[in-house]
C-alpha cells in the first residue's frame, strides 16, 4: 500500500514535469517565430532609396566645388530642358515622376525624398550630401535629356565612374544597380537605350558616399518623347521599370 502510494506520487510528479516541458518547448517555440516575424516587419531591415527629382524651379547660378577639395567650380544647380511640345519644364516632369515613385516604393522601402516640391534651393551637393546623411542604399537621380537636334530620343542610365578619386568606392555597386534598373526600365517602356554609361564630371555623384543612378528618362525636345514622357501610363511603366529594377537587386550583399 505504501509502496503503491509513492509510485502514485512518482508518476504524478513525472506527468506535472512533462507538462511543464511541454509548455516550455512550445512557448520557446512561439516566441521564436514571434522574433522572427517581428524582424521581416520591421522598417529598418527594409533597403533606403534616396529619390532625387533633378532641378528646381529657379536654377541657381553660384558655384560649388565639383567634389571633396576640388578647385573646379561648377554652378550649383541649372535650370534644366523643356518640352518642345509640352513647354513643360524638367524640373516639374522630374518631380511628377519622383511622387509616383515615392508611392511605388513605400510598402517595401525606405524612402527618402531630397525634394517634394519645385520652390528650393538645393545645390547638387547639397542633394547628395542628404542621401550620404540618411545612408542611402542608392540615390535614384531623375532627369529628361535636351539635344539641338530634335531627332533624338532613349534612354541613358549614367552611375559615378571608377577613374574617379572621389566616386571609385561607391563606382561597381552603382553600375550593378544602373544596369539591372535599365534592364527593367527598357523592357516596361520599351524605349530605346543609350547606354549605361560613366560620369565623372557630376557634382551630383562626386560628392556621395553611397551608390547611385541617373536616369535620363528620354528627351523632351523630341516632340514624340516630350509628350510620352508627360503620359500617365508611360510615367507609370518608368515607375515599375525602376522598381522591378530595385527588386532584382539584392541589397544585402
Ligand atoms: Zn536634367
Amino acid at each position: 500500500m505504501n509502496r503503491m502510494n509513492r509510485l502514485n506520487r512518482l508518476m504524478k510528479m513525472i506527468t506535472v514535469m512533462m507538462i511543464i516541458c511541454t509548455m516550455g518547448a512550445v512557448f520557446s517555440i512561439a516566441s521564436a517565430s514571434a522574433q522572427q516575424s517581428n524582424k521581416s516587419q520591421d522598417s529598418g531591415d527594409k533597403p533606403v532609396i534616396c529619390i532625387e527629382a533633378g532641378h528646381q524651379s529657379k536654377g541657381n547660378a553660384e558655384k560649388e566645388p565639383i567634389g571633396p577639395g576640388s578647385k573646379t567650380l561648377k554652378a550649383k544647380v541649372s535650370g534644366g530642358t523643356s518640352g518642345i511640345k509640352t513647354k513643360k519644364p524638367e524640373y516639374k516632369l522630374n518631380l511628377e515622376v519622383a511622387l509616383k515613385l515615392e508611392k511605388a516604393l513605400k510598402p517595401d522601402y525606405k524612402v527618402v525624398m531630397v525634394r517634394r516640391t519645385n520652390e528650393v534651393d538645393l545645390s547638387n551637393k547639397e542633394r547628395a550630401e542628404l542621401c550620404n546623411k540618411v545612408k542611402a542604399d542608392v540615390m535614384i537621380r531623375l532627369h529628361a535629356d535636351g539635344s539641338t537636334d530634335r531627332a533624338v530620343t532613349g534612354m541613358t542610365f549614367f552611375y559615378p565612374s571608377a577613374n574617379n578619386t572621389y566616386t571609385k568606392s561607391i563606382a561597381g555597386s552603382s553600375r550593378e544597380i544602373a544596369e539591372t534598373v535599365a534592364k527593367q526600365v527598357l523592357k516596361s517602356t520599351g524605349a530605346k537605350s543609350r547606354g549605361v554609361k560613366a560620369r565623372g564630371d557630376l557634382t551630383g555623384f562626386n560628392w556621395l558616399t553611397v551608390p547611385s543612378v541617373l536616369i535620363e528618362m528620354g528627351f523632351m525636345t523630341n516632340i514624340a518623347e516630350d509628350k510620352l514622357l508627360s503620359d500617365a501610363a508611360y510615367q507609370d511603366k518608368i515607375v515599375a521599370g525602376i522598381k522591378a529594377g530595385l527588386d532584382a537587386y539584392d541589397f544585402d550583399e
